[in-house]
């Protein structure tokens, strides 16, 4: 490291604003003894009203000094850095010119702090850098460089300021959560719901806890209760979703969506005292729903949607301006292409006439004049022959009773298994009878390279544009209905994976779009440090299956396809 950031910066006083340029490289940390800290400088701020310049402190082992069980595998490293972030950006309140990332109540591998298999920590930061005017402020600049900055380092990333027995419970609780969704598969379960579960939220946008005395604590139904055995909690019991195909039901306004929406976020881990620590899914696990307007490229949506009145081949099925139930066909394709295991679905958000197509509607409407073929009729076969469940919340039609392996009941926020009760309801006929005998192997695609690399040309092509949308060369990526994405961060985590798809040549023209996603699934697997190679900003690791969403989505991406693969054979990953 350069020695004397603080003299070098007295020289700059009245200097012009891009002078500060000359200062980006890595410095000893000012004022430091013999700790070895360091800030690096990575990018100067090119005049006072563009984003703030962009630095990193970082304290070696020795520095930090935290126990080497906090930092000993990946996850428990994941987790320590959550928990700096979060007290980096407590000790930084109040300071306007540092901006740290803390993040919310997912525990994600972010860029703004990681920890180093060595133990030492980085903290990665935006530096509005001071000027009058156009003018570099040198004074306020070193006050920032002396006194703010190392505060942060001295409050916030050393072990022995730290609440050590809540630094050990947040890296406890995320070690917990890890083990129990690496337990699912062995247990043949696609989610897991802790009783004592907190799921409501604070309210719409508000994802802390609900609290009150209003709020009801999540409750196992007997036959459906588990227990498993946690490294750090010990025995823990709840509910044990097994695979297949399930059903949510119950009246409007008894808790239905608030579960699968913990479902849905149980790909992620939680801070302590989120109340969904202990609810967790398959890390395949994926939601669905109706997106009318989307982009579709070359898929195989025939299964649901066939006959259309315009002669269109839905085999190898375009669109750049969806329906709802096409859209929703697209979404479910693509994400067993991407190797999804699991599929989430919610009546509210879903195409009805995708979902269901009762008896009456279809003595009434011959087939061949309803180009539709609902979901009820593929559901099975979509588990059975492709190992891929399904939970379905459907409170308004009884044709799924018939489908599912198992009923949930939803009645006051308290679930209960009717399983027998609904295969009584559903043995008198209703004269519905199937439309389709088996789901379809899926048919890859291969994405083409020019048609990502061709809007690589020009200086940053991918850009996040606000909270759930990607710029990407001229095209806009609308982000909005990827309801996984649970942090906007990841949306700049996922411009990130996609330019490192097409520089590291995962996509090459002739690897599916599956197999470019495993050879993702590798990078990402490094946590932050893969993406910050592409570019050093404030970023969240993404999954593949929110990277591929967005690639589905962006308009200018062109495939070639494969034959079909035999059944079973073709869920990627
Ligand atoms: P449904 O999908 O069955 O219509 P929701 O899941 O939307 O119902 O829940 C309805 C309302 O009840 C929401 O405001 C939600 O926050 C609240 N709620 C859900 N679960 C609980 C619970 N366990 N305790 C208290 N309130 C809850
Ligand atoms: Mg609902």
């Amino acid at each position: 490291p350069r020695e004397g950031l603080e003299e070098q910066l007295g020289r700059l006083e009245g200097a012009p604003y891009g002078r500060y340029k000359g200062l980006v490289g890595t410095w000893r940390l000012p004022g430091d003894g013999r700790s070895g800290a360091t800030l690096r400088l990575v990018r100067a701020q090119a005049d006072p009203f563009a984003p703030p310049a962009r630095a990193a402190l970082h304290l070696p082992p020795d520095a930090a000094a935290f126990p080497a069980e906090l930092w000993a595998t990946p996850v428990r490293r994941r987790a320590l850095a959550s928990f700096l972030a979060r007290r980096a950006a407590e000790a930084a309140h109040g300071e306007k010119s540092l901006r740290v990332d803390a993040g919310g109540q997912e525990v994600l591998d972010r860029s703004s702090c990681t920890v180093g298999a060595d133990g030492g920590v980085t903290l990665r930061f935006g530096l509005a850098l001071p000027g009058k005017g156009r003018r570099i402020d040198a004074r306020y600049a070193q006050r920032l460089m002396r006194r703010t900055v190392p505060r942060v380092a001295e409050r916030a990333l050393r072990y022995g300021a730290l609440d050590a027995a809540a630094v050990r419970e947040f890296v406890e609780t995320v070690e917990d959560s890890d083990a129990l969704r690496a337990a699912l598969p062995g247990l043949g379960l696609v989610a897991f719901v802790a009783d004592g579960a907190v799921l409501p939220r604070g309210s719409g946008v508000d994802d802390r806890p609900a609290s009150g005395p209003g709020v009801v604590p999540f409750l196992s139904p007997e036959n459906l209760r588990v227990t498993v055995e946690l490294p750090h909690a010990g025995t823990v019991t709840g509910m044990g979703l097994p695979e297949g195909v399930s059903l949510v039901v119950g009246g409007g306004f008894h808790g239905k969506s608030t579960l699968l929406r913990a479902l849905e976020t149980g790909v992620w881990d939680h801070v302590p005292g989120d109340g969904r620590e202990r609810v967790v899914s398959r890390p395949e696990t994926v939601k669905l729903r109706a997106e009318d307007g989307r982009r579709v490229e070359r898929v195989d949506v025939h299964a649901f949607v066939d006959h259309l009145p315009d002669g269109s081949d839905t085999t190898d099925f375009s669109t750049d301006n969806a329906s709802g139930s096409t859209s929703q066909a697209a979404s479910l394709c693509e994400a067993v292409e991407a190797g999804a295991r699991v599929l989430l679905i919610d009546e509210d958000t879903a195409a009805t006439n995708l979902m269901i197509r009762d008896a009456r509607m279809q003595a009434l409407v011959a087939k061949d004049r309803e180009p539709l073929t609902p979901f009820v009729d593929s559901v099975r076969s979509l588990h059975r022959d492709h190992g891929v469940s399904t939970v379905l919340v459907m409170g308004g039609s009884g044709d799924y009773l018939e489908v599912a392996d198992r009923v949930l009941m939803m009645d006051a926020y308290r679930p209960s298994d009717v399983t027998a009760r609904a295969r009584e309801v559903a043995s008198v006929p209703t004269g519905r009878h199937a439309e389709a005998e088996s789901f379809p192997a899926v048919v890859h695609r291969v994405p083409e390279p020019s048609s990502l690399e061709a809007e690589s040309r020009g200086r940053r092509r991918v850009r996040s544009r606000g909270e759930d949308a990607l710029t990407f060369g001229e095209h806009e990526v609308d982000l909005r209905s990827v309801e996984q994405i649970t942090d906007s961060r990841q949306v700049t985590g996922i411009g990130l994976a996609l330019e490192i798809m097409v520089r590291r040549g995962h996509v090459d023209g002739e690897r599916t779009l599956a197999e470019a996603l495993d050879l993702l699934d590798r990078d990402l697997a490094r946590g932050a440090e893969s993406l910050l190679a592409v570019r050093d900003e404030d970023f969240a690791v993404p999954r593949r299956f929110e990277t591929a969403a967005a690639l589905n989505r962006l308009r200018g991406m062109r495939v070639h396809r494969q034959s079909p693969l035999p059944a079973g054979n073709g869920a990627g990953a």
